[in-house]
């Protein structure tokens, strides 16, 4: 068996140390000339988006051996709507970082991989097919899955983000929904030291967000944010994005082809977030290679979870500014705690079912 990875991203990356362990030495093509080599920016894992899974960094280390550290654990959510705010004391997930950055997921992930990377990679996938036996396509984009007319795209979005210095509790993230900010969107604010976070707005790329002028929204948002921190936040680097897409496979392997992290669909509609999906996709790719289990079965229940979470952003797109008001106001208490709290259901899975009904019957 020869196998190439597409990719040294958080998918690419797991397959290789995967299969490392059974003996298998894949050869790795990234075609950036090192890994992770990209603005720094600060990501979330909630625990909420997955569950049964609690902590990811425990179940990752007891369960696959896979020893990953993130940058804190976020132990308060501030959920922000235009007049109402809820303010969450829980253990709601993890931060962490990824890009250039020395402790990035994808740094710690390369540290573990001991197979060649091919760096400043210019080979097609067409190229990769016929040298080894067995690709894995890991190049966090749909790029592939939509020339081989394998991918069923839902949205895609626009994302405007900052560095941003000033005074941050590393353990409280701060959220905002809020269509004047973010329309059918929402705005974050993830620390990643104490004195630097992330400050970033995304919205879906939907026919009455194509007009409008993202600056106007990152202006308001920039000034909300400083007026809420009370603080003047100095920007030290800034990224957008567009066109960033989501949808997912329809096979998740084909032939000798395995799709995994966001070429297979693991950036999740709802709120785009697909760190823990990505590496499970890679896990299940390298076991279906060692004869474990088959990768299609494996990927089933992240499918799942796909469909779910894209109900649930259809949901969300019908919400206006008075409907966040009446839902943040009522997370501030008792049912905020309940929701955010461990335990072995999925809320999102039963929302997910309640909305249903409602975008049917609205097309
Ligand atoms: C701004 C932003 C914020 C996000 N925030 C969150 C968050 O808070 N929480 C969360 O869970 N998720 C978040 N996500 C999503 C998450 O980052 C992705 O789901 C995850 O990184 C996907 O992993 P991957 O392995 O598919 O791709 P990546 O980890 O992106 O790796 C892909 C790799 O492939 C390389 N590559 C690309 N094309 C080629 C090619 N042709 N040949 C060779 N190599 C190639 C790239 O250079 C890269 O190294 C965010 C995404 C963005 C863009």
């Amino acid at each position: 068996m020869n196998v190439a990875i597409m990719g040294a991203g958080l998918s690419g990356l797991t397959c290789a140390i995967m299969l490392e362990r059974h003996g298998i030495q894949p050869t790795i093509f990234e075609h950036r000339s090192q890994v992770g080599d990209r603005f720094v920016n600060g990501e979330a894992f909630l625990n909420l988006l997955t569950r049964p899974v609690n902590d990811v960094f425990q179940y990752l280390s007891d369960e696959h051996q896979l020893y990953l550290k993130p940058t804190s654990s976020i132990q308060q959510i501030n959920i922000h709507s235009q007049k109402e705010k809820a303010i969450i004391n829980e253990h709601i997930g993890f931060l962490s970082i990824r890009g250039r950055h020395e402790f990035s997921l994808e740094k710690q992930l390369a540290n573990q991989v001991k197979s060649k990377i091919v760096f400043n990679s210019t080979h097609s996938y067409e190229e990769l097919l016929r040298e080894f036996t067995h690709v894995i396509m890991a190049t966090g984009d749909a790029a592939y899955s939509n020339k081989l007319f394998n991918f069923r795209e839902a949205l895609s979005a626009t994302l405007k983000g900052a560095t941003v210095e000033g005074k941050f509790e590393r353990c409280a993230v701060h959220v905002w929904l809020d269509n004047t900010l973010a329309p059918k969107g929402y705005g974050y604010l993830l620390p990643f030291s104490d004195t630097e976070a992330n400050i970033v707005i995304a919205y879906p790329d939907l026919p009455e967000n194509q007009q409008q002028q993202i600056i106007k929204y990152w202006d308001r948002f920039y000034e909300c944010v400083c007026r809420e921190l009370s603080q003047s936040l100095k920007i030290t680097d800034q990224f957008q994005i567009k066109n960033y897409q989501m949808g997912i496979c329809k096979s998740a392997r084909i032939g000798n082809t395995f799709f995994t992290g966001n070429c297979f669909g693991t950036a999740m509609p709802f709120l785009g977030f697909g760190q823990f999906e990505a590496i499970m996709t890679g896990i299940y790719a390298a076991n279906d290679l060692c004869g474990f289990s088959k990768y299609e079965e494996s990927t089933m229940d992240l499918k799942n979870s796909y469909e779910h979470s894209l109900t649930l952003r259809r949901g969300l797109e019908k919400f206006n500014n008075e409907m966040y008001d009446f839902v943040v106001k009522h997370l501030d208490g008792y049912l905020g705690k309940r929701l955010f709290q461990p335990s072995q259901q999925n809320p999102l899975k039963l929302a997910s079912y309640l909305v249903r009904p409602f975008i049917n019957k609205d097309g």
